[in-house]
């Protein structure tokens, strides 16, 4: 039977009703008058028993005096183990502490902040660069040889020179050629993003900007057949571009070609203005107007019959 199962349960009764020599001990260790009530106690083992103390300090909400004290077998003197400070079951606690590195949040970092890239970032491979060395400030010049990355250089050569239509002059050229492609291609870096990197990206980009969201739902069409959407480079053209509408809640931001907004090019079309009717001449029908002014100020003088008929049909 192990050590801890012989223990006994029940405190010991010169160590339980040792309270005041507890209490002594709390109060020597505390602040003067930090030593409140006598809260519980418990069994720590065959005559170790552990006093509890309220706290009464303002900053330790909850927390405990915690004295331990025992007794050696056939003895009636206590003796003092230790007395600690510790939290209760409601103390006020701070949180647990977390790395800086699983602290950092999108958008935390500011101007003239530096974020150092981990040289085993998932999110990072090496790329090709051409050179013998990777970059002196680069992270992976400590982790890659730089004959590892020569060899490279040259294997890619021989596999140049082996194949079939290439001249001796490309092939002795190759180095160069390699480089040219690289560059060209945008990987004379360091280092690239990874698969897993390109992933989460795209995972990233899709939730804030892709088919699922509120604004593409009730959009009039796609961001692939709008003229706003300027297309991206490398593999990740199949499936996203930059919207550039200075009206877009996505100017500015790499969206998916399944999102869409009511700004779409083609979509909404501007109304027209409304065109006025044409003027009508009436040519059959006949106005009288009066030679002159009425002589009361009120109604018109009637024209003699004979020279209103004359005028009419003149
Ligand atoms: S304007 Fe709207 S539909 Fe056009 S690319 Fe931008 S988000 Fe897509």
């Amino acid at each position: 039977m192990s050590a801890a199962t012989t223990r006994s349960r029940t405190p010991d009764r010169l160590c339980a009703e040792a309270v005041d020599i507890a209490r002594a001990a709390a109060e020597e260790a505390a602040a003067p008058g930090a030593v409140g009530e006598h809260v519980s106690l418990v069994s720590e083992g065959d005559r170790v028993v552990t006093h509890f103390f309220e706290c009464l300090e303002s900053g330790y909400r909850g927390w405990r005096w915690a004295v331990t004290i025992a007794r050696a077998s056939r003895a009636k003197n206590i003796t003092l183990d230790e007395a600690v400070l510790l939290p209760g079951p409601d103390a006020l606690l701070a949180p647990e502490w977390v790395p800086w590195s699983e602290r950092l949040r999108p958008g935390d970092m500011g101007p003239g902040d530096l974020l150092p890239t981990e040289a085993e970032d998932l999110r990072l491979e090496p790329g090709y660069t051409g050179e013998d060395m990777p970059p002196p400030n680069s992270v992976i010049a400590e982790v890659m040889p730089s004959d590892d990355l020569a060899e490279r250089v040259e294997a890619e050569d021989a596999e140049l020179t082996d194949r079939g239509p290439w001249t001796d002059a490309t092939a002795a050229n190759g180095r160069g050629a390699i480089a040219a492609l690289a560059e060209e291609l945008g990987m004379r870096r360091a280092r690239v993003l990874s698969r897993y990197g390109l992933h989460i990206a795209a995972d990233r980009w899709d939730e804030s900007y892709g088919a699922k969201t509120p604004m593409a739902q009730a959009a009039p069409a796609n961001c692939v057949s709008c003229g706003f959407l300027v297309p991206m480079a490398g593999s990740l053209r199949q499936a996203f571009g930059v919207c550039a509408n200075e009206f877009s809640p996505a100017d500015g931001h790499v969206v998916s070609l399944s999102y869409g907004c009511g700004g779409h090019s083609e979509a909404a079309v501007m109304p027209k203005p409304p065109t006025p009717p044409p003027p009508v001449f009436d040519s059959m029908g006949v106005d009288e107007f009066p030679l002159r002014p009425a002589r009361d100020g009120g109604s018109v003088e009637p024209e003699p019959d004979g020279e209103s008929e004359d005028l009419g049909h003149s």
